[in-house]
C-alpha cells in the first residue's frame, strides 16, 4: 500500500509521542515541544515568506565533555533541519558568542585529518563553555553545501591533486554553496539579533548581516593545525578569503 510522505511523518510523530509518554512513565525529566496547532507534516499552508519560518520541535538537556548545554531541534517548512546547542542564557548577554558549524561527517564523527572541522567545533564548544553563555548552530551543509556523497567525490579528486576549491568546481558546484538564512532564522527564534561570531569566514559575517543579524565582532576560530592540513587551509585562505594565520 502506498504511504504518503505526510503519513510517514505522522508515524514518526506517533513514535516520538510514545517515547515521550514512556519517558514520563519512568519519571525522566524530558521536555518535548509539539507545535500547536497540530503539526501539518512540514507542509506550508501559506505562501512562503522571504525569511524562512523555523519551528522548534524539540529541546533537551545535553551534558558534554565541554559542559552542560541544551540541544534544540529546528525545522523549516521545507523540512530543512538545524540543531542549536545553547549554553546558559545568551539572551542576557549584550552580544553572545555564536558559532555556525557546517556538518562534516568525516571530520566531526570520524576525526578526519583532511579538514579542521572537528577541531573548530571542539574549540567552539570549549570557548562557549568557558564563557558560560552562547550558541552553536549545526547546519547540514556537508562539503560547503554540496552534500555528503559529492564531498566524498571531491575528496577523490583531491587525492588526484586538486585542491578543495578546484574539486568542488570540477563537480559543477561553486566553491562555497552555503547560505546562512536558516542560521539567521534560528538566531531570531532564539531572540538573538546582536552577536559575536566565532569564525574565520568573512562571507559568513556578511551573509548574517544581510539576513538582519548584527555581528558586532568576529572572533577568530583557528585551532592549531597539523602539517597534513596546511594545503587545505592555504586553499581556504587564498581562494575563499578565510582570515587564517598560516
Ligand atoms: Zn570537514
Amino acid at each position: 500500500m502506498a504511504v504518503t510522505s505526510a503519513g510517514l511523518h505522522w508515524e514518526k510523530v506517533g513514535t516520538a509521542l510514545a517515547q515521550c509518554l514512556s519517558l514520563c512513565k519512568v519519571g525522566a525529566q524530558a521536555v518535548v515541544y509539539f507545535p500547536s496547532p497540530p503539526y501539518n507534516g512540514g507542509m506550508a499552508k501559506t505562501k512562503p515568506t522571504k525569511r524562512p519560518r523555523l519551528r522548534k520541535l524539540a529541546e533537551a538537556r545535553l551534558p558534554t565533555r565541554f559542559g552542560f548545554f541544551r540541544v534544540l531541534g529546528f525545522e523549516n517548512t521545507r523540512r530543512d533541519w538545524l540543531v542549536a546547542l545553547v549554553k546558559g542564557n545568551p539572551r542576557r548577554r549584550a552580544a553572545p558568542l555564536v558559532r555556525i558549524h557546517s556538518q562534516c561527517l568525516t571530520g566531526d564523527v570520524f576525526a578526519s585529518a583532511r579538514c579542521d572541522c572537528r577541531a573548530q567545533l571542539e574549540l567552539a564548544l570549549a570557548r562557549i563553555g568557558r564563557e558560560g553563555a552562547g550558541v552553536i548552530l549545526y547546519e547540514p551543509e556537508e562539503g560547503r553545501g554540496i552534500g555528503l556523497i559529492n564531498k566524498l567525490m571531491a575528496y577523490q579528486l583531491q587525492d588526484r591533486g586538486m585542491d578543495t576549491v578546484e574539486a568542488n568546481q570540477r563537480l559543477g558546484f561553486p566553491a562555497d554553496r552555503r547560505g546562512y538564512a536558516l542560521s539567521a532564522a534560528a538566531l531570531r527564534a532564539l531572540g538573538l539579533t546582536r552577536i559575536r561570531l566565532l569564525s574565520n569566514n568573512p562571507d559568513k559575517v556578511a551573509a548574517l548581516e544581510r539576513a538582519g543579524i548584527r555581528v558586532v565582532e568576529r572572533v577568530p576560530c583557528q585551532p592549531a593545525a597539523s602539517r597534513t592540513l596546511r594545503g587545505y587551509l592555504r586553499a581556504k585562505k587564498e581562494k575563499l578569503g578565510h582570515l587564517l594565520k598560516l
